[in-house]
Order: structure tokens, then C-alpha cells, then sequence
């Protein structure tokens, strides 16, 4: 059994997000959604909403599951007795930032973590930019998968 962790804040999850889960389910045999809970952050949506909505989101896809976690994303992989991290890489800047923490992580654990070139029609699209669309009232609609609610 080929099982994946993709952690995130999804802080919502989106278009971008979609579409890496889409890609890792062709070489995984499952891949578990996970939540990271930070207080000190925060956040548009609490994390039961993106629990709920996420959960809906793949409701007819048994292959998906999506939980919360706490603590270091090693940990969790290691519960949840995941062979790889999953990280999606829209930018150089982001390569550099998540290559230097997979090396951690892979001698904290050695879990391996599997990269994911973001497909370049979503790459502009991150969390953070779409909160700030909501901050200023814009509709965000279109950077969400379909029947993603907010
Ligand atoms: P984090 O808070 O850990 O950066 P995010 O919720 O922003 O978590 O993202 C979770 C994962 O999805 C990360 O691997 C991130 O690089 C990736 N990601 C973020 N935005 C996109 C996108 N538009 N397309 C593909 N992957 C993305």
C-alpha cells in the first residue's frame, strides 16, 4: 500500500491543491489530507469548516481521506504509517524553502518526500492570495474546486 500525507493549512484549499491530489492518486494508492493545526496562526476559515469542506470535497473518492494533526508533519506521517510527504512546488523560491525541510524531515524519520510541480495555470494561485481576494470582497469562485464551499 502506497500511502501519501499531503499536510497543509489549506487556508482554503484550492484549485492548486486540487489538481496535486488529483496527480499524486495515478502513482499513490491513497493519500491522507492532513490538516496542520497551528494556534498562533491565523486563520480565514476554522478548521472544522475545512475539515467539513474539504471531506465533502471527496466524498466519492474513497482513496482520500482527510484528517487533522498537531505536532511535526513526521510524526503524523509516521501515525498514519505514511511512506512519503507530498508537497506541491508552484515557485523556484518555494523549491528552496521545502527542499531544505524535506532534508530534515528525512533525517528526523526517513520519510522521503515526493515533489509536484504546480501546472502552470494554477501556480498564481496560493492560499494566501486568495484570502487576500476575500479581504477585499472579490469573488474567489473561480480559484476553488467546483462545490468547494467557504
Ligand atoms: P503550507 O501552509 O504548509 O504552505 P498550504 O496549505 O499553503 O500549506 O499548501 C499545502 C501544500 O500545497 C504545500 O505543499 C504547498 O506548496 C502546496 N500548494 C500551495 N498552493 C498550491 C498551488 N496553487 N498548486 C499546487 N500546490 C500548491
Amino acid at each position: 500500500m502506497k500511502r501519501a500525507i499531503f499536510p497543509g493549512s489549506f487556508d482554503p484549499f484550492t484549485l492548486g491543491h486540487h489538481s496535486i491530489v488529483k496527480r499524486a492518486l495515478a502513482f499513490m494508492d491513497e493519500i491522507i489530507i492532513g490538516i496542520g493545526i497551528n494556534e498562533n496562526k491565523r486563520c480565514l476559515m476554522p478548521v472544522e469548516k475545512r475539515l467539513e469542506s474539504i471531506r465533502k470535497l471527496y466524498a466519492d473518492e474513497p482513496r482520500v481521506k482527510v484528517l487533522t494533526y498537531s505536532g511535526l508533519t513526521v510524526d503524523f506521517a509516521q501515525e498514519q504509517e505514511a511512506g512519503v510527504i507530498l508537497r506541491g512546488i508552484r515557485t523556484v523560491k518555494d523549491f528552496e524553502y521545502e527542499e531544505g525541510i524535506a532534508d530534515i524531515n528525512r533525517q528526523l524519520s526517513g520519510i522521503d518526500t515526493v515533489f509536484l510541480f504546480t501546472e502552470p495555470e494554477y501556480s498564481a494561485i496560493s492560499s494566501s492570495v486568495v484570502r487576500e481576494l476575500l479581504h477585499y470582497g472579490k469573488d474567489v469562485r473561480a480559484f476553488l474546486p467546483e462545490g468547494m464551499e467557504i
